[in-house]
């Protein structure tokens, strides 16, 4: 039995879905339309696109010393929703309303970025409370723009609704204490007959400090909704048509996907398909909630439908490639690490010092050599770490040195079959090689359904093109 009395649906707008009032507008109908099907909506929303970034590099520029970079932005942003409330909302005494609410989360945020200033830092937890104004502008603005639509709508800050631990800037959320929150903050909203207008991508620990889930979050706020709520769909609308064979800003002839299921959209969104956030998926899965992918601007296509599984499609061909840029390759590198045991946990051990998680690894069969992939801004640390961790080695000439690549992305390649179907690998390595296009390490067999390549950033968009010439596309010949 559902916690609500009807059939909830969660409907989550990214910043590119609400980006100018042409793109807001679009979002409320498609709010209004699936009202007339579903009884209970939750709307979920992201920053205006752009925001967020403009957001985070003022309080960096703060930080530095640089005043006039957040006076900057801050009449950027009064400009930008200024002009999306009198095009939205045209009630005079709503439009005022929501004029004085933005001003003063304006105010904030030059008073914040005047403090970093002063400080000369901005601490992660300072970072969390800027990168909120985004959707705490965005969500007042939504909602007047339903309500001006005839939709009853109520804002709703995700802060009240998300309970997370205090690591700012990728907090985890406490699902029991969140779901707790939710039900009981939304359902009154609910009952009222209002649609609630859930800023994502923002949260906060049991004491009600401001937290954030990482950028990109908000689709995971959707997430926990709906689980919170035992939502029966979450569609996430954004500016493409569904999931898609390759993203379609690096590939022109990428196409939709019409089903895929949970694991391959994981594992697309982890290897960096950004159309979803790579958390969003798991607590869907577990609470067997429907997932959709929608774009704003298009609502008639049926896009993505996210499924358990279809079997007949677990051997099926290759289905997507995806790219995760912005690292670099670490290798550490000597004759001396050949049969000597524990050699690889003293490595990962430093690398975990520096708290990030490792994408790809890859070893050579000799075992003269370790790699693995970092973000970049973490190579610095990673390598500082490792040295002090081998630092015997090091003096002995057991290792040789460690030492990091130029700027790398992991290519990966969604193929169920990769295991089972031969010849896959074989197909992969051919078109790569016709390209010329140089393959820095591989790692195949950490997972069930993709092959991860790694490629020099100036070759990534080749790479994916290539790769993307292997995808049976419906209607084509083998
Ligand atoms: P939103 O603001 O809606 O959250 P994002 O920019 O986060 O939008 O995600 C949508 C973008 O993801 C698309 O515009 C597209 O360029 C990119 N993208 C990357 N890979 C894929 C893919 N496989 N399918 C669809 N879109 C993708
Ligand atoms: N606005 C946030 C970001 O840009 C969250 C999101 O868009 O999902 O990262
Ligand atoms: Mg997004």
């Amino acid at each position: 039995m559902n916690v609500l009395k009807d059939k909830v649906l969660v409907m989550k707008f990214g910043g590119t879905s609400l980006g100018t009032p042409e793109a807001m507008s679009q979002a409320v109908q498609n709010v209004k339309q699936a009202h007339e099907q579903w009884p209970q909506v939750v709307v979920v929303v992201s920053a205006l696109s752009g925001v967020t970034d403009m957001l985070i590099e003022s309080a960096r520029c703060a930080a530095e010393g640089d005043q006039q970079c957040f006076y900057r932005a801050s009449h950027e942003l009064r400009e930008r929703h200024e002009k999306m409330v009198h095009q939205l909302v045209p009630d005079l005494a709503r439009q005022i309303q929501v004029k004085q609410d933005i001003n003063h989360l304006i105010t904030d945020f030059t008073h914040f970025c005047q403090a970093i200033a002063v400080l000369g830092e901005a601490t992660p937890r300072a970072m969390d409370v800027v990168a909120s104004l985004g959707e705490r502008l965005s969500v007042r603005l939504m909602a007047a723009a339903l309500e001006s639509a005839e939709l009853p709508a109520q804002f709703v800050e995700g802060s009240q609704l998300i309970i997370t631990d205090d690591q700012y800037t990728a907090a985890r959320p406490d699902i029991q204490a969140t779901k707790k929150r939710t039900v009981r903050t939304l359902k009154p909203i609910l009952d009222q007959k209002r649609v609630p207008v859930v800023a994502g991508f923002i949260a906060s620990t049991p004491e009600g400090v401001l937290t954030t889930l990482g950028r990109g979050g908000s689709d995971y706020s959707a997430a926990l909704i709906g689980v919170a709520l035992e939502a029966s769909e979450v569609w996430i609308w954004t500016d493409v048509d569904g999931v898609m064979t390759a993203d379609p800003r690096m590939v022109e002839d990428a196409q939709t996907i019409p089903e895929l299921s949970y694991n391959e959209v994981a594992e697309l969104a982890y290897f960096g398909a950004k159309v979803l956030h790579p958390k969003t998926i798991h607590p869907i899965i577990e609470a067997g909630i429907g997932l959709r992918v929608l774009n704003t601007f298009n609502p008639t296509h049926p896009g993505t439908r996210i499924v358990s599984s279809h079997p007949q499609m677990e051997n099926g061909p290759i289905k997507a490639v995806a790219a995760f840029r912005g690292l670099q390759l670490v290798t550490v590198q000597g004759r001396g690490m050949l049969g000597v045991p524990g050699v690889a946990a003293r490595i990962f051990t430093a690398v975990a010092t520096t708290g990030t998680s490792v994408p790809l690894i890859a070893e050579a069969a000799s075992e003269q050599s370790i790699c693995f992939a970092v973000p970049m801004e973490i190579t610095p640390r990673a390598i500082a770490a490792l040295e002090k961790a081998l630092a015997t080695e090091l003096a002995l000439g057991d290792i040789d040195r460690v030492w990091s690549t130029g700027e790398v992305a992991i290519v990966s390649v969604l193929s169920p079959g990769t295991r089972s179907t031969p010849g896959i690998s074989a197909q992969i390595f051919t078109v790569l090689g016709e390209d010329q296009i140089n393959v820095e390490a591989i790692s195949y067999g950490s997972s069930e359904i993709s092959l991860s390549l790694v490629v020099s950033a100036s070759e990534i968009q080749r790479a994916l093109k290539s790769l993307h010439r292997l995808i049976k596309m419906p209607g084509t010949e083998s």
